[in-house]
This record gives C-alpha cells, structure tokens and sequence, in this order.
C-alpha cells in the first residue's frame, strides 16, 4: 500500500512553521507574501484538523507539501479573483446595469487616475489659497453644456430625486401624475422615495391620463413643488394624455411654485437623429424653464455614477445647503471623471467617438452589418458555423423603453452543448463574455462592443467551443 491510499490520523497533520519553510511553499510566499501564506495555510489546516476529529475521511497524500502548497495557492487564488472582472458585452444592450452601465471614456479614466493617485486641489482654490467648493469646475462645465443657470452634483440621480424632494417640499405637498409613480429597480419606487424625503405625495390623474388641470387643481397653500418623472423603463400607450413641461412650467410660475423634473437617463445631444425619440434632451428641457431637472451620470451622459442637478440658481444653492448634501457628496474620483468627460462635450464633433455610449448609440446600420460579416468570417476560419441577421440593440438601463436600433447579429447555433451551457462557458471564460440566448442559439451583437475586442471575441468563442461539456 503507498501513501496515496492511506488514511490519515492527526499525527499525519504537518507544523506550519516546517509547511511554511518548505520548498512548495518558496514559490508561494514570493508571490503571494508571507503573511497572506501563513493566514490561508493556518486556516487550511485547521479545516484538516477538524475533519480528522469528526472521523472525516483524509489520504496521507492529501497532506503532503506539494498536496498542502496546491491547496494554499486555490485558497488564494479563490480570494483574490477579481469580483469586478472584465467583460466583453455582446447583448447589444448599450447601458446594461448589471454590467456596469455606462462603459467610461478612456481618457477621462487616464486623468482621473492621475489626479486621484497625487494630491489634487480638490476644495482650493489656487489663486487666492482659499477654500472652494468641490464641484466647482464640473458645475461650470455643467451649466454650459446644459444652458442651466446653475448645476451640482451628488452620488446618483436616487440621491438627487431625494435630496430636491426634501429640500423643496419637506412637510410639503407634491402632486404627482398616478402615471409617474414608477418603480426604477430594487427598492426605488418614487411613492416610497416621496415619503423619506418628507414629503406628502399628492396623487393626480390616472395611470393612463393627466392633464395640465389636475396639477393646477391639485395645488394648495400647502404645495412645495410640482414633479414630473420621466417613465424611464416602461410606456404607456394607446388611450393617454400626460401633462407637458411647457403646461407645467406655465402653472408653476402663475402660482409661484417650482417645477421639477426627475429625467432620468438624461442625454446631452438630441438623439432623435439616431431614431430615438422619448429621450428629451437636458438643454431642450431646460429651455423650457423647468426650474430643476436632475438625471444619471451613468446612463446616457455616459460618465461615472452620480446625479446631476442643473436648473434654478437660487433653488441649487438651496439644495447645497441641506444637511444631506454632506452624506451624498461625491468623491474626488468621481468629480474627476465627471470633469473630464464633461470636457469631451466641448467638442460635438468629436463626442460621438469619445464617449463609448454615444458612440454604441450613433453606430450605423452599415458599419454593423461589416462589423458582423467580418466575425462571421474569422469564425469560419476557427471551424465554427455563425450566420448574420437583422436585428435589434436596446439602450437599456431603464431608458428609451419600445425603442430600438437597427443592428446586425451574429447568431451561433452550435458551440457544443446546449445554448445555456456553451453562454455559461463563455461567461466564465478570461475575457469573459455575456451574449443573448434566442430561439435556443447564442446572438452576439457587434453594437456594444469596444473598438479593439472583435479579436477577442473570436478567441474566447473559439475556446469556449473547444471546451466542450
Ligand atoms: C435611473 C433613474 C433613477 C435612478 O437613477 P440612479 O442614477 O440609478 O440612481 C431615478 N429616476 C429615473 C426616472 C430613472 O430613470
């Protein structure tokens, strides 16, 4: 009988300290760092010790160096796999939440990093030495591009809705179409959002019509401000009626109260070009006169999480002065990022290029369709059978619900498996890579791919096919 099929009793179990000085164990101190070593190596052998104890079942081969050092270096491995890891996104659903929402311009990132890794004058001003406000220069950038008279920012646009409902109606009345009570996601729902704020939602109309009277109606000495929510995720069609901006920004002058829009999504340029059009644009509705709109960083702005406030400078300035301002500020990085993608809008002929969800949404029909042919063809050269389609790409992230974009897909069969099974692989393949399953095949979507990853899309699908299951 050798080692490998005897059973092991607890005088079998090695000392850390002899595991730790031998030579299995050299490689792995190197890469991993002493401390870390010993930690998982205790821990690995305190699990040993406790199965032996029970009448566990242990081989002397199981607790041999070579045997230990393997089973420290998958613990280890196990514990510093990237949570956040790289991910190809082939679904054709440009702001995929789950997958991070909007992908950041590349060279925002770059500065961000750079500023944030050295000392920054985050809340100086460098002329007279004196203490500024944090998002001074991104609220700059901000009223430009929006026209606003005023801008801030906070950690998203849930916080922004929050932090304008508490600030401008706190024990106060808000009227609020019965269509707009919407839930985003998670445990957003604006009826809930209303009642933390403080606020006492009024409900006005019906789910599929209110008029401009019924706010008007609904106003009482009482009224903080009106709220109009963007129906970000879902429509409401056929029999409907929903009270303009124009209509509201009328009422709430004559009667001295303030208008507010919670956006959403919220884009900077007019997407109606791109056949997207339940999307109104930040400066069309500022222009309107609505005296706050908030919307995401992360959605179609195509920036970093946060919530960005723009309207009304005396109602701004109130804003910034509520006690919760303080818990929903942002951070510097954040602030950078925002900076530096606001400044690639500076430039309109070049924004569709430099940032990543504006590009996706402007990609056109043709480039798609050559885009797919071309991984059709590299795939035949790997043995692997893909045919092209029409199709469609969705915007997603709860924005610009019924309204997609024309695309072409590359749709794969057979990859070995089943569909569930060969997307599986690929999910958890290095890059990994999320695609759709439809009418039992995979359908990759060239739109939300980066520039640079059609070659490695064709590896990891070609590996995935190769490890069968
Ligand atoms: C997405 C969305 C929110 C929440 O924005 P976050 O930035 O995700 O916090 C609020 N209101 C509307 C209408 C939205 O579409």
């Amino acid at each position: 009988m050798n080692n490998a099929s005897k059973t092991a009793s607890l005088r079998d179990l090695p000392k850390l300290d002899g595991l730790l000085a031998s030579e299995p164990f050299a490689a792995l101190i190197a890469s991993a760092g002493r401390h870390l070593v010993a930690e998982e190596t205790r821990a690995a052998l305190e699990l040993l010790r406790t199965d032996l104890r029970e009448g566990g079942h242990v081989f002397q081969s199981e607790l041999t160096e070579q045997a230990l050092a393997a089973l420290v270096e998958k613990r280890i491995a196990a514990l510093l796999e990237p949570i956040q890891c790289r991910v190809i996104n082939a679904t054709g659903v440009i702001l995929h939440t789950s997958l991070g929402r909007a992908p950041l311009p590349a060279s925002a990132v770059k500065a961000a990093m750079r500023e944030s890794t050295e000392y920054s004058c985050l809340e100086l001003d460098r002329a007279s030495g004196k203490r500024s406000d944090r998002d001074k220069l991104v609220n700059a950038l901000l009223t430009r591009i929006t026209g606003a008279e005023a801008a801030t920012v906070v950690n998203n646009n849930a916080a922004a809705t929050m932090i304008i409902l508490n600030t401008l109606a706190e024990g106060k009345e808000v009227p609020c179409s019965r269509a707009h009570m919407v839930e985003i996601g998670g445990s957003y729902r604006m009826p809930d959002v209303m009642r933390k704020s403080g606020c006492q939602l009024v409900e006005i109309g019906t789910t599929n019509k209110t008029k401009a009277s019924d706010y008007e109606n609904a106003i009482s000495e009482n009224t903080g401000m009106l709220l109009k929510v963007h129906t970000s995720n879902y429509a409401i069609v056929g029999f409907v009626h929903e009270a303009a901006l124009e209509e509201l920004v009328e009422i709430g002058r004559r009667r001295n109260v303030p208008v507010v829009y919670d956006l959403g999504a919220g884009s900077i340029i007019d997407l109606k070009q791109y056949g997207i059009t339940r999307e109104p644009s930040v400066p069309e509705l500022v222009k309107t006169g609505a005296d706050l709109v908030c919307f995401s960083g992360d959605k179609l702005f195509g920036g970093p999480q946060a919530g960005l406030i723009v309207g009304r400078k005396d109602l701004v300035e109130r804003v910034k002065k509520n006690a919760m301002f303080r818990m929903m500020r942002c951070d510097k990085v954040t602030l950078s990022l925002l900076e530096h993608t606001l400044k690639l809008y500076l430039e309109p002929e070049k924004v569709l290029e430099s940032v990543p969800t504006l590009r996706a949404i402007a990609r056109e029909a043709d480039e798609l369709r050559r885009s797919a042919r071309g991984l059709a063809t590299r795939l035949k050269k790997h043995g692997i059978e893909a045919e092209v389609q029409d199709s469609t790409s969705q915007i997603g992230g709860g924005s610009t619900p019924g309204e997609e974009l024309p695309t072409t897909v590359l749709v794969i069969r057979k990859l070995g498996g089943s569909p569930d099974a060969a997307a599986k692989r690929l999910r958890l393949g290095t890059p990994s890579v999320f695609c759709r399953i439809e009418n039992d095949a995979l359908v990759f979507d060239p739109r939300t791919l980066l520039p640079g990853q059609d070659a490695e899309l064709v590896a990891a699908i070609s590996s995935a096919a190769n490890a069968k299951t």
